[in-house]
């Protein structure tokens, strides 16, 4: 197995990874370009971009802008309506899986900007079932999080007539460079199926349990070629027009608004995903299973890009986190009514042959991730550290250290008297 030799991405990453004759990744390549471009020209392009949109007659909303709660939804919408003078309409697919202080965030993201949101909730018996599904067909639990939350918002825009939403940034671009940021590339129905959710379809779903019809996958079905064609529904990433640099973009949504943040069981980095019990626990949990990197490994290759983090100690960082089998495990598997045996069963024929081996006596051996792999730190394809930035770590208004189920719906409001994520 390859790593690259400046961010320490392996060659077997999900999203494809290309690596040039200095053992350099294209993710990291693609990152160089960030101080190349000229921000500014970039800014002017995209308030002439928006100013297209903003209060077209007929219609109150300007744009719709996908949320989950999370620092950057923070920055993006703060941007797009007090910088840009966009009025969005915010959209969240209910994942199922919220943490309190995740509830909180999302309603303090609401609070905060003051705009209109909407929610699809799946009913949860069609929910676990379809996690199950996916489970045994792609050893995937996270499944109806990734196709939910690419849908929904362009069910919303196609029925309510707003041609256009903002998402953050693209995942492709940023962490594996497949596009540049000069392709400006916008979300399409390709790139969903493609990329966003690995070639798999709702219609993929149908026929495998009879607890799940056409009818239970309408919030995974997305608008046909005819009502896209009709409505003209473009999706821009904003990370094509601002340098997108995520930490200190909760910073200052930390200072601004008083995001929270919180300790997380299998990264280091304490703003991303703590909205989700799943996003960084047990989904990151069966990319290693399967592959043998995981969200760290993103969190390292950023923060070394960003110049912020040596290799040495993004590699001693990846060492501590990756192997960490999150508590949160159990709680999915009690939620979703499965054995941790069956769990695994259905993980372990997706385990990549580069990485996992299975030994005579049954068990599975990562031999070939990064931590039986010898590093070279000294390639001279490094970046120099210039400036090291910690996560903050701020006060939870809760305690979640005991909480330990989901949250299905939870506040959408908060102020000084009414802060609790789940009650008065
Ligand atoms: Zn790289």
């Amino acid at each position: 197995m390859k790593y690259c030799n400046r961010c320490l991405y392996p060659e077997n990453h999900a999203l494809n990874i290309i690596f040039d004759n200095r053992g350099v990744c294209s993710g990291c390549r693609v990152h160089e370009e960030k101080y190349e471009i000229d921000w500014t020209a970039k800014e002017k392009e995209l308030d002439a971009l928006l100013s297209q949109y903003k209060g077209r007659p007929g219609t109150s909303y300007d744009c719709v802008i996908p949320v989950v709660g999370t620092g950057d939804d923070f920055f993006v919408v703060d941007l797009v309506k007090n910088k840009y003078g966009l009025n969005p309409l915010l959209v969240t697919y209910n994942t199922h899986f919220s943490t309190k202080v995740g509830v909180r965030n999302l309603a303090r993201l609401i609070t905060e900007l003051d705009c209109d949101h909407m929610m699809s909730t799946v009913g949860p018996d069609t929910i676990k079932e379809i996690c199950k599904i996916t489970l045994r067909k792609f050893g995937d639990m996270y499944w109806h999080v990734l196709a939910g939350s690419q849908t929904f918002p362009v069910q919303v825009a196609t029925k309510l007539d707003i041609p256009l939403i903002i998402w953050g940034v693209n995942g492709w671009l940023d962490q594996v460079g497949m596009f540049s940021h000069h392709d400006r590339v916008e979300m399409t129905k390709k790139v969903r199926k493609e990329h966003a959710m690995r070639g798999i379809d709702a219609e993929d779903l149908i026929g495998i349990s009879d607890k799940v019809t056409h009818k239970d996958l309408q919030a995974f079905t997305y608008p046909s070629d005819a009502q896209l064609e009709k409505s003209r529904v473009r999706g821009l990433y904003i990370g094509n027009y601002v340098f997108w640099d995520s930490q200190k973009q909760v910073e200052n949504v930390i200072e601004k608004f008083g995001y929270e943040t919180h300790v997380q069981e299998r990264t280091y980095n304490t703003y991303e995903s703590i909205h989700c019990y799943n996003n960084a626990s047990v989904h990151d949990y069966v990319k290693y299973l399967k592959f043998g990197y995981a969200k760290v490994s993103d969190h390292v290759a950023r923060d070394i890009r960003l110049k912020r983090l040596e290799k040495s100690k993004g590699l001693q960082l990846i060492t501590k986190y990756l192997p960490v089998k999150p508590k949160a495990l159990g709680v999915f598997l009690d939620w979703v009514g499965m054995s941790e045996r069956e769990f695994m069963d259905c993980v372990d024929p997706f385990r990549d042959s580069r990485v996992w081996e299975k030994t005579s006596d049954g068990r599975w051996s990562c031999t070939g991730s990064i931590l039986s792999h010898s590093i070279d730190l000294q390639t001279g394809h490094e970046l120099e550290v210039v400036e090291s930035r910690d996560y903050k770590i701020t006060e939870l208004l809760e305690d979640q250290t005991s909480f330990n189920e989901y949250i299905l719906l939870g506040r959408s409001f908060m102020d000084v008297r009414n802060y609790k994520a789940v009650e008065g």
